[in-house]
Parts: C-alpha cells; sequence; structure tokens
C-alpha cells in the first residue's frame, strides 16, 4: 500500500498519516443533533467519513471509529445563543425530548443504513455522559480556565494561547467583537458556557445536578468528554463538516488541551459543504431535502452515494436533481456491466473468483492506480475513474475485472456484489410449465432427435424464455 496523505486543517497541509499506535487508529466524528432529520448535506459529510474509515481500513489499520449523538446542550446558536435545539423540536412537536432523541436517532441510522454507511464502532450518546463531562469540566477548572458570571461557567480563551489555531483566528484581532455576541457575562467574545445552570428558558426538561448547580452541559464539551473517553487523551483523526472549524472544534481543543495539558488530536479532516442552487443547506432554515424526499422522487440512496462520490470532500458540491439524475445514470451502466460479467465470469460470489495473486499485471495495476487514489487525500473521483476505465479494459478476463470490481467497492461502498437483475416474476404454472419443456428437450435430446429438441427451444424462445445449456444441466432465464 502506499504511504496515505490526508490535508489536515491543523497546518492547512497534505500530510502523511503516521498513526499514534502501530496499526490502529482512533477517529473521533461529529455526530448529528438529533431534533431533526438529517438533511443530505449533513449526510455527504457522514459519506466522507465513511469513505475514509473504509480507506483506513483497506490500507490495513485496525480503526475504532466513535460518534456522538447530541441529544442536549446545542443551542440554535453555534456560539451558546438560542435555545435548545432539542427542547424546543419536541415542545413543537409536543413530545417529550427522548421521544424525539430517540426518533430522530433511528431516523439518522436507517438513512446511513440505507446510504451503506458502515456503522460506527461505539455511538454513544451525550445524556449517557454527563458525569463524564462534570468530571472533564473540574479538570478545567482546577487548571485555571474557567470563571463563574451570571450563573453560568464560562471558557476563559484569554488563558489558552493557542486559541484559534485551528481556524487561523488571532484573537488580538478579533477582540474587537467580529462575532455579535448577546451574553453580557462574557468576558470576551469568544468565551463559551462549560455549564449552564441559569436556563434561559422554562420547563426545561434536561438538568443534571453538579458542581455549579443545577442546569445542563453546553455542547462542545460532549465530543472533548467522550473521545476521551473511548480513544484516550490523545487520538489520530477528528472530523466532521467545515463548519465546525471556527467554533465547535476549536473549542474542543481549547477543553481537551487544558484539561490533559497536551496535545489532543493529530489530523484534523473537515468537509466541504453540499450546497443547493439558492446557497447554503441547514436544518434549522426548515427548508431543506432529506434522503427521504430524494427516494420519493424514485431515487435509490446508493444514487446520493454515487453523486457524493463525485466530488472531492474537500470541494463544495452544488446540489441538483439533474446532477443526482445523471449519477443514477451512470450507477445504472455500472451496474449493467457488473451484471454483464457476473454472466460471462459465471460465477457471481467474490470467493468464487480470482484472487489478486492470480490477477494480470494489468488488473493489479488498476489497483495500484486506485489505491493511489485513495491515497492522494481520498481522491474519490478520481478512484472512480480508475474504476470505469478498468471495467472498458477488454483485456481483463471478466473473473478478473469482476474480482478487481468488488475489490473497489471495499471503499466505494456502492453494493456491486448484490446487483441483481430486476427480477421479472414469472407465474408459477409458467415456471412448471418451462421445466416440463426442457425436461421434454432433455428427453428428445437423449434420443438424438435435435430437430425437436430445437422446435422446444424456439417456442420457449417465442415467450420470451432464454435456454443455456450448461455441463450441470439446462438452465433458463427471462430475455431482456
Ligand atoms: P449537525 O447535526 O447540525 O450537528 O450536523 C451534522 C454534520 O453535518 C456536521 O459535521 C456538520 O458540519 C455537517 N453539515 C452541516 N451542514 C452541512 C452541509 N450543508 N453540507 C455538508 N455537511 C454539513
Ligand atoms: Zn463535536
Amino acid at each position: 500500500m502506499p504511504d496515505l496523505y490526508l490535508f489536515n486543517t491543523m497546518g492547512r497541509s497534505l500530510q502523511k498519516f503516521v498513526p499514534l499506535r502501530e496499526g490502529r487508529v482512533g477517529f473521533y466524528g461529529c455526530g448529528p443533533t438529533v431534533y431533526n432529520f438529517a438533511h443530505i448535506g449533513n449526510l455527504r459529510t457522514y459519506i466522507f467519513e465513511d469513505i475514509l474509515v473504509r480507506t483506513l481500513r483497506r490500507f490495513g489499520y485496525e480503526v475504532t471509529h466513535v460518534m456522538n449523538i447530541t441529544d442536549v446542550g446545542h443551542l440554535s446558536g453555534d456560539d451558546d445563543t438560542g435555545e435548545d435545539k432539542m427542547v424546543k423540536s419536541a415542545r413543537e412537536r409536543g413530545k417529550s425530548v427522548l421521544e424525539i432523541a430517540q426518533f430522530y436517532t433511528d431516523a439518522f441510522f436507517n438513512d446511513t443504513s440505507r446510504l451503506n454507511i458502515v456503522r460506527p464502532t461505539i455511538v454513544c450518546k451525550a445524556t449517557d455522559h454527563i458525569e463524564d463531562m462534570i468530571e472533564l469540566i473540574r479538570r478545567i477548572e482546577q487548571n485555571g480556565y474557567t470563571y463563574f458570571a451570571g450563573g453560568n461557567l464560562y471558557f476563559d480563551v484569554s488563558k489558552f494561547e493557542r486559541y484559534g489555531e485551528l481556524a487561523g483566528l488571532r484573537l488580538d484581532q478579533l477582540k474587537a467583537g467580529a462575532r455579535i455576541d448577546v451574553d453580557p457575562n462574557k468576558r470576551n467574545p469568544f468565551d463559551f458556557v462549560l455549564w449552564f445552570t441559569k436556563s434561559k428558558f422554562e420547563n426545561q426538561a434536561l438538568l443534571w445536578d453538579s458542581p455549579w448547580g443545577r442546569g445542563y452541559p453546553g455542547w462542545h464539551i460532549e465530543c472533548s468528554a467522550m473521545s476521551m473517553k473511548y480513544l484516550g487523551e490523545q487520538f489520530d483523526i477528528h472530523a466532521g463538516g467545515i463548519d465546525h472549524i471556527p467554533v465547535h472544534h476549536t473549542n474542543e481543543i481549547a477543553q481537551s488541551e487544558s484539561a490533559t495539558g497536551h496535545k489532543w488530536v493529530n489530523y484534523w479532516l473537515h468537509a466541504e459543504f453540499l450546497v443547493l442552487d439558492k446557497g447554503k443547506m441547514s436544518k434549522s432554515s426548515g427548508s431543506f431535502l432529506t434522503l427521504q424526499t430524494l427516494v420519493d422522487q424514485g431515487y435509490d440512496p446508493l444514487d446520493y452515494r454515487y453523486f457524493c462520490l463525485g466530488g472531492h470532500y474537500r470541494s463544495q458540491l452544488a446540489f441538483s436533481w439533474e446532477g443526482l439524475g445523471q449519477a443514477r445514470a451512470a450507477r445504472a451502466s455500472l451496474n449493467e456491466r457488473i451484471l454483464a460479467l457476473k454472466e460471462k465470469a459465471g460465477a457471481a460470489i467474490p470467493a468464487a473468483l480470482p484472487a489478486p495473486e492470480q490477477w494480470s499485471k494489468a488488473a493489479l495495476a488498476y489497483r495500484e492506480a486506485f489505491d493511489a487514489a485513495l491515497a492522494e487525500d481520498l481522491a474519490m473521483p478520481k478512484a472512480l475513474a480508475v474504476l470505469w476505465t478498468m471495467l472498458k479494459d477488454a483485456d481483463l478476463s471478466p473473473a478478473e475485472a469482476l474480482a478487481c470490481a468488488y475489490d473497489m467497492d471495499e471503499v466505494l461502498g456502492l453494493r456491486l456484489v448484490e446487483t441483481e437483475k430486476k427480477r421479472v416474476e414469472v407465474p408459477q404454472e409458467m415456471v412448471q410449465w418451462i421445466e416440463e419443456m426442457i425436461r421434454t428437450r432433455a428427453e428428445a435430446k437423449k434420443a438424438r432427435d435435435y430437430a425437436r429438441a430445437d422446435a422446444i427451444r424456439g417456442e420457449l424462445k417465442e415467450k420470451g424464455i432464454i435456454l443455456e445449456d450448461r455441463p450441470e444441466g439446462t438452465t433458463w432465464k427471462v430475455a431482456e
């Protein structure tokens, strides 16, 4: 395998990936806030993370992938302004916060499994980890990075020298108040809440006892607490959407490193946004597309996955129905090719196909080119192009080409092994009749009555049934 290069937002450069522990990767990706369905923009980010995990595994690493489920503390503004998204959604829908969280968590994993996104190794809910968060906040407090004001515990960014490094923010330049802030308790507009005790809203359902009073955690602390709990105080990769760079991830770093006193994450990966013609897609704006919207329009979730593979994760991807239609057409012809190869190879299951050691030089070169594309900061459009060139190469045997496509699909995740011809339903009586005809034909052949045998084949063909004589006997299929 070639060396894997990833673009690290910390330092803004392409860097060779070297894990902390040989052969292992600790990876944390910020999960959904479960107050609504994920929109297809969110899902683009999770498809990118899936490609990352699949690539790491292909490159031989044992990956522990941790994802949080935010079910408390995420206010409508990432900078502590507004109302808790969960509480608001529950009130608007006349449900309890727990019911809302459960419903949208299930909906989220239903979407990700339809997109063939591998489930994270560990999925952890914020509300199950309040004690861990409190413990971490105590460490931050003991190290002198906090102050208490107006009933809330704040992180004092002026105490953390490297604050803003990830986003390239310079506090001294930004003090003038680039961020509009409504909280008069903050000493610096970039300070953020670690623990709220003054709920700004009545009927706040999510409250816990803490050393700072009864209340609830700020949004950022859950990711610091849960990632360190499951991956250790230093780990390899942290990812999310690009919007998380200036606030959420910047604050996660400040919290984690002020608690431990050392570096927290080695590689920061961020996916660019999916944009609509009209601009940004956001959950809170109310108008957004879900995976189900696409399904309702007749698309397969994997058409959307294919569409996402067509753009590099660090470039914005403009969504359009036309673009999705092109992805669907491309995926349909990909599936057709795979089906044709399955028929020619006569062996559809991967185990019956030649292993890479038996491949020709040409097939191995395609595999290498595919891996080289992955190693180049997950260049999926390039990787897809290699798949297509390989499939069009007539020098490869069908079995070898099929094996090569399946091998690439480990990362592409387009379920090529499962590609099946759309079954035409044949009524049971007709099946019996066909089988009877096949038996009669076999007897005719045995009696060397080839004219009769051919006549039977012809009669079946007229009815749209094709016979195939194989060493193990005659099979039939519906003509295309
Ligand atoms: P949320 O559920 O709002 O916390 O967002 C879940 C993930 O989706 C985060 O990693 C966001 O950065 C990401 N995200 C939000 N909007 C978009 C978008 N339009 N395109 C791609 N990713 C997005
Ligand atoms: Zn996070």
